[in-house]
């Protein structure tokens, strides 16, 4: 059974797609934290921040490049935005197909949570 996210790269299950390109996809967050939440992931399954390995550089600069243009055409850049990527248990990481979110929207507190 693939994830949840493959299913969502796959076109299994449905989702608000906000950008795609040949390596990468954004999505809005079925469970937003902020007026603006979407989740940028790569097609490649990569696990999570913990498991990347030298031979994902080009997807991983892809992915913050594409971060940056994406909370751009979401108005985010003036006023700002966060970019999270939890990784395993103690960061709450709850799917394991690695992935960036992207919040914006409100003024975001420091430390988090
Ligand atoms: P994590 O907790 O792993 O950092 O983030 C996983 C995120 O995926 C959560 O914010 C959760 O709301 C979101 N999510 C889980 N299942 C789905 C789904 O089926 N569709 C969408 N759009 N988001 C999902």
């Amino acid at each position: 059974m693939s994830s949840i996210f493959q299913q969502i790269i796959d076109r299994e299950l449905p989702a608000d797609i906000v950008y795609e390109d040949e390596l990468c996809l954004a999505f809005t967050d079925i469970n937003p934290q902020a007026p603006v939440h979407v989740l940028l992931i790569p097609k490649k399954e990569i696990v999570s921040m913990a498991t990347v390995k030298p031979e994902d550089k080009d997807i991983l600069g892809h992915l913050m490049i594409k971060a940056s243009e994406v909370a751009e055409m979401l108005g985010l850049s003036e006023n700002g935005y966060r970019l999270i990527i939890n990784t395993n248990e103690d960061a709450g990481q709850s799917v394991f197909h690695i992935h960036i979110h992207i919040l914006g929207g409100r003024k975001m507190t420091w430390p988090p949570g």
